[in-house]
């Protein structure tokens, strides 16, 4: 039997409703969530997630701020912006939209960024925060895939779940929130030896390299979750993800597609990052 199919589409539009019934919530008593997204550089991918970003604010009734710079832009005044924006009252989330031309040190950006307005998660605190159990904010993809697991009332403790990919903005933190919620988790990088070892081992398989078809159906135990985070372009020049969709959903029990997967969920996670920095003013 095909595996049942995650809508991330459909998830997120079922989570955003909730989203704005909130935001309105907080906009009528005057304390309007308010998310500033900076973009340095002319990145055509950086521009189509970031203007995805804004419309998804727009739509949900968050406040957005978006400034867009050139690529020539100093760390120095970069760091500027970051800073006016840790004051400005209308702000709860700043998000500085990676990767940063190779002049800037994006951590030293990171860092310079209010831990309470960090919505993507990545500064180091929150990272802490993240590692000892009790997080602040959730990076967004790696949450977005809790939530999918959620709604498919996954039992995600005792279960063995492995992660491809150890990324400090997905790999690393997807681990952490797996094993908090009681999973046994294994985390695979370019340096593990057989990954079908693993990935065949794993209940939930979380695969986010960027690397196209790294796993194919013969990688996936029968009846598994299989979420793909990754996003690559095939040789059409189609969104496709990490995995060999077609043949692995005829081995997994559950399987999200791309796009319409991963993708739509990191969106909304962020705007529910925002929404509850707001609520913590
Ligand atoms: P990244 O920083 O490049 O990290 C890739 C990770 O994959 C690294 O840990 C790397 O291992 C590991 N890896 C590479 N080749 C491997 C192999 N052959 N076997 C096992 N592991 C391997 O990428 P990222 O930022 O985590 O993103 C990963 C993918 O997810 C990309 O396609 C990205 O576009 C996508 N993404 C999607 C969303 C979304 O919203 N859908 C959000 C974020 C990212 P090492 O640590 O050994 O180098």
């Amino acid at each position: 039997m095909p595996a049942k199919i995650i809508d991330g589409n459909q998830l997120s539009r079922q989570l955003r409703g909730e989203v704005a019934r909130r935001a309105a919530a907080l906009t009528a008593e005057g304390r309007q969530p308010g998310l500033a997204v900076i973009l340095v550089g002319d990145s055509q991918a950086s521009q189509v997630y970031v203007r995805n970003k804004i419309k998804a604010c727009e739509e949900n009734g968050i406040y957005s701020v978006f400034e867009k710079y050139e690529a020539s832009l100093s760390e120095a005044e970069l760091l500027a912006r970051v800073e006016a924006l840790n004051h400005d009252p209308k702000i709860h989330g700043i998000l500085v939209q990676l990767p940063l031309p190779a002049h800037i040190d994006a951590n030293k950006v990171i860092e310079a960024i209010a831990a309470e307005k960090d919505v993507d998660g990545f500064h180091i605190s929150n990272a802490g925060l993240l590692m000892t159990g009790q997080p602040l904010f959730r990076p967004c993809t790696p949450y977005g895939v809790m939530k999918m697991l959620e709604s498919i009332d996954y039992p995600v403790r005792g279960a063995h779940a492995v992660v491809v990919g150890a990324s400090n903005i997905v790999g690393k933190p997807q681990a952490m929130l797996l094993l908090q919620a009681g999973a046994t988790v294994t985390i695979c990088n370019s340096k593990t030896r057989d990954l079908g070892l693993h990935t065949r081992a794993a209940d939930i398989l979380v695969v986010a390299t960027g690397k196209r078809n790294i796993v194919t159906a013969d990688m996936v135990k029968p009846g598994a979750v299989v979420i793909d985070v990754g996003m690559n372009r095939d040789d059409a020049g189609k969104l496709c993800g990490d995995v060999d969709y077609a043949g692995a959903s005829e081995v997994a029990g559950w399987i999200t597609p791309v796009p319409g997967g991963v993708g739509p969920m990191t969106i909304t996670m962020l705007l529910v990052n925002t929404l509850e920095a707001a609520e913590r003013t």
